[in-house]
């Protein structure tokens, strides 16, 4: 029986899909953070390439993948499309799981699908290094791994605390030759600040933006890189989307009932969901899902309003479902589902009912990461573990009210760096939310 749906080399996409011209209604504009007007490119030029801004704003529906990224992107890419029937028949359901598996990457997620693009736009407008921030270090190191691909330098900011306990991450980015420095650091301003009020501070991911930022502004080679949220980078997750369309036709089917995404900024949710989008606007029976976690309810009980990027009131201000920049998450295991906003796109989809949003108390989506790993075999990240559980939930449902439910979610990492995580809940030290 086939479980798995591969496409060949030359049928990977070689555009990726605008979503913003399909959106219920027109995105709202960034505001600079000192004026409240729109933000135009030149208030964006000091910390990105042109080309990339150009697609932050871009209209059109097409926009061609330059070809040293394909050619890089087929390092892992077709990823294969997996159909989980080892999962239905433990659940007895009527329902078909399909999940997009994003952890082949050599980071071991989907980040690395928009690492590799920003990377190539930044060098070839003359950047030689760029600089951003990590919590736990997945986009620390796909970000690294681009720059190395490219020649380029990467100066990471990593969460003192996480430093610290997560050196595994680390290593990883060393070993692609990027330079990690804890943060908060004395090579800023904004670090040396803290440094000095609390010489042991444990940093946070507000404080590690701060600095990143502040070296892009302050030195001419050098550029900001973020791994989710702004429009371009959920751009470049279309390929996820745009994939396993093919590869549910090669499957046999014909439509897919439900489509599911972790959300912790909104890229590799947008990646899956996206290509979607023009199905649900000509009035597909299809629904789009986002799981985030209940201690970080961005979507489920954030208010919609304007708000900062980052901790610091830096960033231009985005119009989003917002926790407050202030919002300080409690230290759950998905870390990369800790973030107080989410992307524009997203916010502008759940606003408008094309999107539904769910949230999981922790020790639910460890339960179904551990029947996935013990069924399927591979061990997701704690990220991917929340749609896990949204997914084992629709087909639930399914075989409650007798359907043949077609569920699709994306696998956005696998968890053999978050071993830690599992044996808290193993163990039973892991908080229930
Ligand atoms: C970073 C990360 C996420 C969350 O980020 P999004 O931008 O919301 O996709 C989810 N899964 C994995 C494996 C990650 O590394």
């Amino acid at each position: 029986m086939t479980v798995r749906y591969q496409l060949p080399s030359d049928r990977m996409p070689t555009a990726w899909f605008n979503a913003v011209p399909s959106l219920p209604e027109p995105l709202a504009p960034p505001l600079h953070p000192g004026t409240r007007e729109p933000a135009g490119p030149d208030d964006l030029a000091p910390l990105f390439p042109m080309g990339l801004i150009g697609q932050e704003m871009a209209t059109e529906e097409w926009i061609d993948v330059p070809g040293e990224v394909l050619d890089i992107l087929r390092l892992w890419r077709p990823t294969p499309l997996v159909r989980a029937r080892r999962l239905e028949e433990a659940l007895g359901t009527p329902a078909r799981i399909y999940f997009k598996d994003e952890s082949v990457s050599p980071a071991g997620s989907h980040k690395p699908n928009t690492a590799v693009a920003q990377a190539w736009y930044n060098k070839a407008e003359g950047v030689t290094r760029l600089t951003t921030e990590t919590g736990a270090g997945q986009w620390g190191s796909a970000l690294s791994f681009a720059c190395s691909l490219l020649g380029m330098e990467c100066e990471v900011y990593m969460v003192r605390a996480s430093y610290n306990q997560k050196p595994y991450r680390r290593m990883l980015m060393e070993t692609w030759g990027g330079t990690t420095i804890p943060s908060p650091s004395d090579r800023t301003q904004a670090g040396r600040a803290i440094l000095e009020a609390d010489p042991d501070s444990p940093g946070s991911l507000g404080i590690a933006i701060s600095e990143a930022v502040e070296r892009a502004a302050t030195q001419d080679d050098a550029h900001y890189s973020l791994g989710s949220v702004l429009n371009h980078v959920l751009l470049h997750q279309t390929v996820i989307g745009l994939e396993a369309k093919e590869q549910l036709a090669m499957a046999g089917e014909d439509r897919v009932d439900v489509v599911i995404g972790s959300c912790g900024g909104g890229s590799n949710l947008g990646g899956i969901t996206l290509p979607f989008v023009p199905d649900k606007k000509a009035g597909a029976d299809l629904r789009l899902v986002a799981v985030e976690p209940q201690s970080c309810p961005t979507l489920t009980e954030g208010r919609y309003d304007y708000d900062f990027g980052d901790t610091a009131g830096m960033t231009p201000l985005l119009q989003m479902y917002t926790l407050g920049h202030d919002f300080v998450p409690p230290p759950i295991h998905a870390g990369g589902l800790r973030y107080h906003g989410d992307a524009p796109i997203i916010c502008n989809l759940v606003r408008n009912g094309w999107m539904e949003a769910v949230a999981y108390p922790q020790g639910k989506v460890f339960e179904a990461a551990i029947q996935f790993a013990r069924t399927q075999g591979t061990v997701p990240a704690p990220e991917t573990a929340h749609a896990v559980r949204a997914a084992i939930d629709e087909a639930l449902a399914a075989k409650e009210q007798g359907q043949d439910r077609v569920i699709l979610f994306n696998y956005s990492g696998h968890g053999l760096l978050d071993l830690a995580a599992y044996d808290d809940f193993l163990h039973g030290r892991l908080g229930d939310d």
